[in-house]
Order: C-alpha cells, then sequence, then structure tokens
C-alpha cells in the first residue's frame, strides 16, 4: 500500500500520510506527496486541499535512518517546502500528536493550520547540534515573529495546540474529528485570496537589532562553543531580509556546518544513548511500584543537601540526619542558601522556596527515619562507617523501604550484605552540584529487587534526573571515565603546569568547568580516600601525590575554604 494517498470530499482533496508507526518523512513519503501535488495542481476540479496523517501523529519528524544513506531517491525536504508553498490551491496542514522538525516545516509551509488541542509542534534540531533545515528558520518567525520564533528554535521547547493558536503557528484549534473540521476549514477557504507562508513579513517587535543582539551575547555565555544555537540564530536573523528561496538557501549553508561538525555527531550520540538508557532488557515493564513519598538522608554535606533539594522541589518530604547539631545546621544553612539563589535567579519564586524548605527537616536521631519510604546514606566515602550505617537502617528502618546509598565507588554487593533485605538495597549516585546535575547513576546489586529498581527509575524522572542504571564496579560507570581524564589532568601538573593552566587549556576546550576546579568542588578527600586502597607504585598515587598532600594540610576544597585553590574572598 502507498504511504501517501490522495481522496476527495467534492472539490477538496484529501492527503493522507500513512507511514507508521509516527510518519517519518521517509524518502518514500516525500516522493508520495510530490506527486500527490502535482495530481492536485493539475486537476481543475480540486479547490482546496487536506494534509492529514493516519495513526497516533501527525509527521512526527525526519528520517534519522536516512542521515547515514547516500542517494536516497526522491526530492529532498528542501525540494519539496516550495512546491508545498507555491500550491495554486490552499492546504490545510491538520496535525495531531507531535509535528516536529520536518513535520512541522511541512505543516508550516501549508497554506493553513488546524491542530487537535492536545497536538504539539516544535523544532528540536538545536539539541541535535543541527539546525531547522528544511525552511523552519524562515517559515517560523513569518508566522509568529523573530522573538518567540527565535525562543522556541533554540530553546527546542514544544508549543502546545492553543499556545500555538495564540502566537499565530496555527489557524485553528478543535477538540475533535480532525479530518472532518479540517475538510470544513479548508472549504470555508475556497474562492478567497489565501497568503502564502513565504509572503509574510517577519515582525522584529520593537527593537530586533537590540534583541538579536542580547541573545547572541546571552549564547556566548550560556552556550559557549555551542555552534548550533549560534548558526540558528543567523538564519532567523536572514529571515527578515531575504526570500524564502534566499533563506532557505542560507539556512541549507548554515545546516551542513553544523551537520558536519563532530558536535552534532557527538549530541545525536548523546539523544539516542539517553533513551536507550531507559530500556533495561530484563526489567518486566508492568511492576507494581513501590511509593515514595518520603525519603530520610543520612549526612547534610556536599552531597546530602543537594539531593534533599532535588526531592524537595518535587514535593517531596524530606528528613536529614547527621551525627551533630553543628553539622546539621551548617548543611540546613547551605540548603537554605542555595534555594534563596535560585529564587533570585528568578528560577523559583519566594513562595516556592519557602514551601521547598517546608520540606525539609533536620534530626539527630534514627528513629525519625522508621518511616520513611527511601533512605539514601550520604556520609563519607570509608566502608567501615557505612557499613555501621546501614546495619543500623536496618534496626530501625520500616520494612519495605528502600535502602540507597551515594556512594562513588564502594562494593554496593557488600553493604547489602550487612543487612537482612539484600533485596531493597541499591546505589543512587548522584553527581555534584547534585541538585543540578541530570545525571544519576542506579547501581544495581546482585540481590536488588526489580520493583526497587523500577520505582527508582521513574522516581528519576519525577525528580527531574536521567537515571542511568549500572552494574556495580568501583567507580561505575560516570567515575570510571572520569578518572583517566582527571589523572591525565593531575599529572600535568606533577610535571609543571600550573592548576590554572590545566583549568585554562580544557575550559578553551569547551569544557563547563577546569578538571582541578571541579575536584575542589566535589571535596578533595572523595577521590584521596578511594585512592589510600591503591598499591604505593599505581600510577593514580603518583599522579595525584600533590593532592593529596593538600588533603593532609587540611586543604579538601572549597568547602574547606581551600583546597588547589583558595577561597577566601578575593584571594582566587
Ligand atoms: P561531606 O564530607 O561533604 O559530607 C558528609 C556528611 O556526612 C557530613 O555532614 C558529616 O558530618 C556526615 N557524616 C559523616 N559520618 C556520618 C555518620 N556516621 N552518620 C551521619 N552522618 C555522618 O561529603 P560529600 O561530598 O557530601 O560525600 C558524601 C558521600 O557522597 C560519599 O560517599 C561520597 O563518595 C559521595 N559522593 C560525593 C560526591 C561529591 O562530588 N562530593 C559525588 C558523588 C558521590
Amino acid at each position: 500500500m502507498s504511504v501517501v494517498t490522495l481522496e476527495y470530499a467534492d472539490n477538496v482533496a484529501i492527503i493522507t500520510v500513512d507511514n507508521p508507526p509516527v510518519n517519518v518523512l521517509s524518502s518514500a513519503v516525500r516522493q508520495g506527496l510530490q506527486s500527490a501535488l502535482a495530481t492536485i495542481a493539475s486537476d481543475d476540479k480540486v479547490e482546496a486541499a487536506v494534509l492529514v496523517c493516519a495513526g497516533r501523529t501527525f509527521i512526527a519528524g525526519a528520517d534519522i535512518k536516512e542521515f547515514s544513506m547516500a542517494n536516497v531517491p526522491g526530492p529532498s525536504l528542501p525540494e519539496l517546502i516550495p512546491e508545498i508553498e507555491a500550491s495554486p490551491v490552499p492546504i490545510v496542514a491538520a496535525m495531531h500528536g507531535t509535528a516536529l522538525g520536518g513535520g512541522f516545516e511541512v505543516a508550516m509551509a501549508c497554506q493553513y493550520r488546524i491542530a487537535l488541542a492536545s497536538a504539539q509542534v516544535g523544532l528540536p534540531e538545536v539539541k541535535l547540534g543541527i539546525i531547522p533545515g528544511a525552511g523552519g528558520t524562515q517559515l517560523l518567525p513569518r508566522l509568529i515573529g523573530l522573538e518567540a520564533a527565535t525562543g522556541m528554535i533554540l530553546n527546542c521547547n514544544r508549543l502546545k495546540a492553543p499556545k500555538a493558536l495564540e502566537l499565530g503557528a496555527v489557524d485553528k484549534v478543535v477538540e475533535d474529528n480532525l479530518q472532518d473540521e479540517a475538510v470544513a476549514f479548508a472549504r470555508t477557504l475556497i474562492g478567497k485570496a489565501h497568503t502564502a507562508t513565504s509572503a509574510h513579513t517577519v515582525d522584529g517587535g520593537a527593537d530586533a537589532q537590540a534583541f538579536l543582539e542580547k541573545t547572541r551575547q546571552m549564547l556566548a555565555k550560556k552556550m559557549r562553543g555551542f555552534l548550533a544555537p549560534q548558526a540558528a540564530l543567523k538564519a532567523v536573523e536572514a529571515s527578515m531580509t531575504s526570500t524564502l528561496a534566499d533563506g532557505m538557501k542560507f539556512e541549507r549553508e548554515c545546516f551542513m556546518e553544523c551537520k558536519n561538525s563532530p558536535q552534532s555527531t557527538a549530541l545525536q550520540h548523546m539523544f539516542f544513548a539517553e533513551r536507550m538508557a531507559k530500556n533495561i532488557p530484563d526489567l518486566p515493564r508492568d511492576l507494581a511500584e513501590r511509593q515514595v513519598e518520603s525519603v530520610g538522608i543520612i549526612g547534610a554535606g556536599t552531597m546530602g543537601g543537594g539531593i534533599a533539594m532535588s526531592f524537595a522541589s518535587a514535593g517531596i518530604e524530606v528528613t536529614i540526619l547527621d551525627m551533630s547539631e553543628e553539622a546539621l545546621d551548617r548543611g540546613l544553612a547551605t540548603v537554605k542558601t542555595n534555594y534563596d539563589r535560585t529564587a533570585k535567579r528568578g528560577i523559583l519564586t519566594p513562595e516556592q522556596v519557602e514551601q521547598c524548605l517546608g520540606r525539609i527537616s533536620g534530626t539527630l536521631d534514627y528513629d525519625d527515619l522508621a518511616d520513611c519510604e527511601l533512605i539514601i546514606e550520604v556520609a563519607v566515602e570509608k566502608m567501615d562507617i557505612k557499613e555501621i550505617i546501614f546495619k543500623k537502617l536496618d534496626e530501625t528502618v520500616k520494612a519495605g523501604a528502600i535502602l540507597a546509598s551515594n556512594t562513588s565507588y564502594l562494593d554496593i554487593n557488600h553493604l547489602a550484605s550487612v543487612t537482612k533485605r539484600p533485596e531493597d538495597v541499591l546505589g543512587l549516585h548522584f553527581f555534584s552540584p547534585a541538585n543540578i546535575m541530570k545525571l544519576l547513576e542506579i547501581v544495581r546489586g546482585s540481590k536488588t529487587a526489580p520493583d526497587v529498581m523500577s520505582t527508582v527509575l521513574s522516581l528519576a524522572k519525577r525528580i527531574g534526573k536521567i537515571g542511568v542504571v549500572s552494574g556495580v564496579c568501583h567507580g561505575f560507570i560516570g567515575n570510571r571515565m572520569l578518572s583517566c581524564y582527571g589523572r591525565e589532568a593531575n599529572l600535568a601538573v606533577m610535571e609543571g603546569a600550573s592548576p590554572s593552566q590545566v583549568d585554562k587549556a580544557l575550559y578553551d576546550f569547551g569544557m563547563a568547568m577546569g578538571p582541578l576546579s571541579v575536584s575542589d568542588m566535589a571535596g578533595l578527600d572523595i577521590g584521596y580516600f578511594n585512592r589510600k586502597a591503591l598499591p604505593e607504585e599505581s600510577y593514580e598515587k603518583t599522579a595525584y601525590g600533590w593532592v593529596n598532600r593538600l588533603v593532609e594540610m587540611d586543604r579538601k576544597g572549597i568547602k574547606t575554604g581551600a583546597g588547589i585553590y583558595r577561597y577566601e574572598a578575593g584571594s582566587r
């Protein structure tokens, strides 16, 4: 069966794309659309057309499989878009599900758009290291204006149909009967003059040049080193002064520059890796999950506070335990300072900060953790201390609670074995700063129960993290990768480079922070304890010799006011 079919409701042609599962714009779909356009254009009886999709969504995007194929037959999407645009009869794109990337570009090239209220539109390309490459940067500003289009393309956010209607990206939103509504809408257009999207002028707002300059500065700061956002902005800017044809030519040049860069390969790899990480092959999908509405955290230090914020911000009650009133007060004060900072930056309102802080309480007594549904141990990186904590938890905490450790390196199976409930034990390894970093390693012990795994995978999502399952091994995944990088950076200092030279080289390469600044932020003692256990002649011990000396001088990083760098006011 053809993936694109044509039928008629009197003088309205109905073009249907049916390319399961999500109607991607494969070569066959593009060829089918081109031939449908030709048929409609040559048929005098057709006075309007509707473009609709079968199945669960409108065209969801390009066919990613074709990206790496040579000599794909049929028109490319940039060739097809002007043909849709130039249709002699008005075409109404009827959208349901998600019209993303090339799918949204096709809809924008149509003369009108109607959508189900539940539909979403978006241009996610920048996230993949490329830019919309088939007119997206030229058509969207013509529909919704410079500022809204720039925001949508740079942030890759999807618009829900009602918002798209408000901005002008769609012309009508309906609750139901999409195809019938689209045909009825198309009938109202017959005999009237219609304006192709290319004929719209771009609304540049109050001061287009000032807006563009501000956005360029924002990108230079927040997206330093990323090609795609800069390229997208240049292409959007061109839409203000170019014809659609010229603008699309320029857009194509910018697109190819991004596509041929290693950045887009890396970002696409990351996108697919994140999707794949969600599938745990041996974990049944329909497991009943455990309830987690209250979390206990042991250790109010660098990580404990950030982890507490992650849960409190997601509406979950948190009780933090530490050994002394002083440690607890210090930890809770840091949490408050960090929340106040988010309010200052406008990320949370002062009321939201109050609510979050209201969900966090401190204690020195294990009995206060007895009813928690998840306990995360975040005390120092020493096995003997963690053993004592897990034994204590085993005695005090209610049956069915999940017991986790935030250990960076230690053996989760061993920790599980000191309890009588190894099936409830696993690693939850957050990264610093824990309230911000998205990665959460979920360390699956040999006896961890499947429902514990599925519960924490859902929980990761709920607190805005990307959960990645790891087996039990030294350093799990992230720290094993980081260890080679860190070792060489430290060795460079042993060989005569200054810490700031090392950090600058890697910052200039594109890292958000230099590795030695990161060590100071994480705390130099974390790796110190880990290295202690290594044989005297190990390469690690040589590379980190100077850092070990700093730790022994009680220079543990930001938390002690000095580490590799000094942190007293004004000294850095
Ligand atoms: P930290 O030294 O900043 O804080 C540890 C806290 O635990 C302190 O407040 C201390 O008083 C408390 N504590 C110590 N022993 C305790 C006990 N027996 N009972 C209750 N509280 C106790 O350490 P941190 O950097 O937050 O690291 C904590 C854990 O998280 C370690 O296992 C570490 O490996 C892991 N981790 C750290 C990082 C990082 O970047 N710092 C990242 C991932 C994981």
